[in-house]
């Protein structure tokens, strides 16, 4: 038997015609046996991945670059001149420098693939008759798949039901408009945008639900087609790889001028042609910073890599440099700066409070009043009645594991869930005495959920018929109580509401840091009052009976409070967004020290309303000095980060909801919980947080950090080299002697001592005192005034230091090829001195200590048995035009480097944090 999946035109099938095509069942979905057939004949179900253009294209592409050019031209003429070693080794050095950036290329590319593959995404799937969550990657056309908000759809898919299904589509179409999805069958010659009975792999399911049977998975989707003709060429860019490559740009343009210059004036001065064109050479590729771009990618690529080991997942690299400048991080409360583990601590109800024992979702504990003793259900109906609500109208359920208790679901309803258990309510009676019927969801909009159950009992208060209808809502005091009309006193009678009363319990209840619920129910008064067809978000909009509150414990993470300190301290604001109530948040707040004394000011503590109420002109002022945001919906929190934007700010925002997903994106660093968050959120997001933890966001903001200071460290080592060079050769035309240093021999010191030395920085840990300054200004120029001085400082030393050494080498009767020998050992050799230095940009040397980074003595080792090879080896000599050098003149070498290094300590003490 055969499935056929050749059909693409499914969208013009009735539903049922695609179940029977695809062989599957439709309420049963596919078997073991089947699944497993089709995965072997199928494959996985992800896209190919996309080595973006051949090999043989990306080594090509490494010769796209302007000093290639002039590199390849200057190899080129050589030639033509007779010069063959010369053009032999700038052609070498040519296929070098593209085979390591090919390398870097390719390996930093893996690090990216590696990562996105860390962030798995899951399926909901009916096999067996039975639902269960598969990794996308096993789906198999035939599946049956569940798809609910938040989700991203795993495969191409035929819808078979929709319940108001609406789909972003954006990924596919550019459409950015959720589309409302539908079941029935379309005319075949539609457009792909127009499918509504089709849910296509890679967008984004933004609200209500469905189900639909796969036709067609991995490359053969619409998005593999996509795929497929764009080559998905992932680029590494980020802006500052991107201002780097203009800066490279402009300086090899200037670089080229400044070498027709020195090659006009040469000739004008009548100068051999050959050697002056050989001397221009030398000061064009001498002077460009060919290792910069490759060095930048490094990093960043290492940044990646270290941020992942502390569980931070970069979606997008140029994540790694806002980071660092990060000036706000507005963090999520319940998961992120507590633990998401929910105890019910109190029950209260209408006159009466009982506390929970027990923690954890350990269904052990009792309840008991203020005398110990442990109400008997009977009689304490509104007790009865608040812990069925929270039981009934509920989503949730507690597993155990080899004495591990854990919820499937939301913690809030597990919670629920253990307190009805711990006082003889356990979930499967609950279900037996109040089937389900209906249900309304809770979102973070509503702030609540109604669920509508056929009561068995007919116990529900002046219920009329026996299995009469019975009404359950729970969720925000202030929603719940917007519903009620009454309220059920200890003996189950129904009074008329005392809002105050129970505002003031639950202020008091949430003052304590608990997350407080309420609960009412509403009984029908005809059997059938509520078809459960039509129940929906309208159905119940008052007449229930509001019966008591619970409140759950949620403690504040363990790393939360240092690493909120340690925000503090790295210049970095931290606010807390949350949908909770007020004086929960503010409790938290307080506890994970997040108010630091503050909480008594006047707006620290704002709410959605007194956001909504804000004028717009006080908005953005009110919210850049406010702590903790509370009952906030989604949709402000794109507010919020835009008027933080607008005052300067870059923002960090964490995010799990499919409403987050627009505040994600503006965000300088849409960060999404990995957890418990949505597709939707991690899709919008630069960073997932694998542990959802608060702590790791500061981890984060850490790396960025360091990974900038590497950079800086970087430019600061390599371009002295560039400019010394290039500054030897200009005054050697300008005097008219011979070249300090031959153009080959220029080429080899760029490009060891990069690769060797300079790349060896990427892996400086980073500096002690990383957190303890502000967050570094995002428009602030790569080159600081202090780090162009301290540039030119080591320049000029270099050029001075090789210049006295050349001379002095010929003055004492040293041949040319010595004498230069000697001057390109010395630059190599004040290189690696200054490489030290470089390690930090304030620090001394001795202060970091030489053995911090092994990379760095590996690097110095392979670079000295570099210069060896090249001042011993005859076949060196020869390819190089370098001589073997006696142990005075490594001894005149060491004393330049030394003098260098001293004067570069004592600018480094003198300007002191200026750099
Ligand atoms: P946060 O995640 O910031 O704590 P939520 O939006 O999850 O905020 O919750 C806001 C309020 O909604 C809570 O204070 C609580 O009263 C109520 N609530 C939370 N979860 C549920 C739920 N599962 N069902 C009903 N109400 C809930
Ligand atoms: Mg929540």
């Amino acid at each position: 038997m055969t499935v056929s999946v050749s059909v693409t035109a499914h969208h013009g099938l009735a539903a049922h015609e695609v179940v029977l095509l695809l062989e599957t069942d439709p309420h049963h979905g596919l078997t073991g046996p089947q699944v497993a057939e089709r995965l072997g004949r199928f494959g996985p179900n992800a896209l190919p991945v996309s080595r973006g253009a051949g090999v043989v294209t990306r080594i090509l592409r490494q010769f796209h670059h302007p000093l290639i050019y002039v590199l390849l031209a200057a190899g080129g003429i050589t030639a033509g001149l007779g010069e063959y070693v010369d053009s032999a080794v700038i052609f070498g050095v040519v296929v070098v420098n593209a085979l390591v950036g090919f390398i870097q290329e390719s390996k930093a590319e893996a690090a990216l693939e590696g990562l996105r593959s860390m962030v798995r995404t899951h399926a909901k799937v009916v096999r067996d008759g039975h639902e269960r969550t598969v990794p996308s990657e096993d789906l198999v056309p035939g599946d049956l798949v569940l798809l609910e908000a938040g989700d991203k759809v795993p495969a191409d898919l035929r819808l078979t039901r929709v319940v108001q299904l609406r789909v972003d589509e954006s990924a596919l179409t550019g459409e950015s408009v959720p589309l409302s999805k539908d079941e029935a069958a379309l005319p075949e010659a539609i457009p792909v945008a127009d499918r509504l009975n089709m849910a296509y792999s890679g967008t984004l399911v933004t609200g209500g639900s469905g189900a639909g049977v796969v036709v067609a998975t991995g490359a053969e989707t619409e998005l593999g087609e996509i795929h497929r003709l764009v080559g998905a060429a992932e680029t590494l860019a980020t802006p500052l790889t991107e201002k780097l490559a203009r800066f490279s740009k402009i300086l090899t343009v200037g670089i080229l001028a400044l070498a027709a210059a020195t090659f006009g004036v040469g000739l004008l001065r009548g100068q051999d042609a050959v050697e002056t064109f050989t001397a221009a050479i030398a000061l064009a590729v001498g002077a460009i910073p060919e290792g910069l771009p490759a060095a930048v990618t490094i990093t960043l690529a290492i940044g990646v890599a270290r941020m992942a080991r502390r569980r931070a997942v970069i979606r997008r690299l140029p994540a790694v440099e806002t980071l660092g400048s990060t000036t706000v991080i507005c963090s999520d409360k319940t998961g992120t700066l507590t633990e998401n583990q929910m105890t019910v601590r109190t029950v209260w109800t209408p006159g009466e409070r009982f506390e929970v024992s027990g923690s954890g979702y350990v269904p052990d504990g009792t309840l008991h009043d203020s005398q110990d003793r442990t109400p008997a259900l009977d009689s304490h109906p509104a007790l009865r009645w608040t812990l069925l609500a929270g039981a009934a109208c509920n989503d949730a359920a507690v597993t155990e594991h080899d004495g591990r208790w854990d919820v499937v679901g939301d913690p809030t309803e597990g919670a629920l869930l253990v307190a009805a258990a711990k006082a003889g309510l356990p979930a499967g009676r609950v279900a037996r005495v109040l089937p389900r019927l209906a249900a309304v969801p809770f979102s973070s909009e509503r702030q609540y959920m109604v669920t509508l159950h056929r009561d068995e009992a007919a116990g529900a208060p002046a219920a009329g018929t026996p299995a009469a209808q019975v009404v359950l809502a729970k969720g925000a005091v202030e929603r719940i109580l917007g519903l009620c009309d009454g309220q059920m006193d200890a003996a189950g009678d129904i009074t008329p509401l005392d809002p105050t009363a129970v505002l003031r319990a639950a202020d008091d209840l949430a003052g304590q840091g608990l997350r407080v619920l309420a609960t009412a129910v509403r009984p029908a008064g005809a059997p059938d009052e509520f078809p459960p067809d039509g129940f929906g978000e309208d159905t119940v909009s008052g007449g229930m009976v509001l019966t008591g509150l619970q409140a759950m414990l949620d403690p504040p993470r363990a790393a939360a409070g240092a690493a909120v300190a340690a925000c503090r301290t790295a210049g970095i604001a931290v606010k807390m967004i949350t949908g909770d109530h007020a004086a929960t948040a503010t409790a938290i707040a307080r506890r994970v020290g997040l108010l630091d004394g503050r909480e008594d000011r006047e707006g620290v503590v704002l709410t959605g309303a007194d956001l909504a109420a804000l004028p717009a002109a006080e908005f953005s002022e009110a919210v850049d000095r406010a702590q903790v945001f509370a009952r906030v919906s989604p949709e402000q929190k794109l507010r919020l980060v835009e008027a933080l934007q607008g005052r300067g700010h870059v923002v960090a925002m964490t995010g799990d909801g499919v409403n987050d997903a627009p505040a994600l994106r503006q965000a300088g660093i849409g960060v999404a919980i990995g957890g418990s968050g949505t597709e939707v959120a991690k899709d919008a997001a630069d960073m997932v947080l694998t542990d959802d933890d608060f702590a790791t966001i500061e981890a984060a903001v850490e790396e960025g950090r360091g990974v900038f200071d590497n950079l800086t460290k970087f430019i600061a080592w390599t371009l002295p080299t560039n400019i010394g060079e290039g500054l030897v050769i200009l005054v050697a035309i300008a005097v008219g002697t011979a070249l300090p240093i031959l153009p080959t021999q220029i080429l080899w010191i760029n490009m060891t001592t990069a690769v060797a030395l300079g790349l060896m920085l990427a892996f400086e840990p980073k500096e002690p005192g990383i957190m303890t300054r502000p967050p570094r200004d995002p428009g602030q120029p790569l080159l600081t005034r202090g780090l162009m001085v301290r540039i030119l400082l080591v320049s000029t030393l270099l050029v001075g230091g090789s210049w006295w050494l050349f001379q002095w080498e010929l003055a004492n009767g040293a041949d040319l090829a010595e004498a230069r020998t000697a001057a390109l050992n010395l630059f190599v050799v004040v290189e690696a001195f200054y490489l030290f230095s470089c390690r930090s940009l304030t620090r001394s040397a001795w202060r970091i200590g030489l053995f911090s980074n092994r990379w760095i003595l590996v690097g110095v080792t392979v670079q000295a048995v570099g210069q060896a090879a090249l001042t011993y080896l005859p076949a060196m000599n020869t390819i190089f035009g370098t001589a073997p050098l006696g142990p005075d003149v490594w001894l005149r070498i060491l004393l330049v480097a030394v003098a260098a290094s001293l004067v570069v300590a004592a600018d480094k003490r003198l300007r002191r944090g200026s750099v």
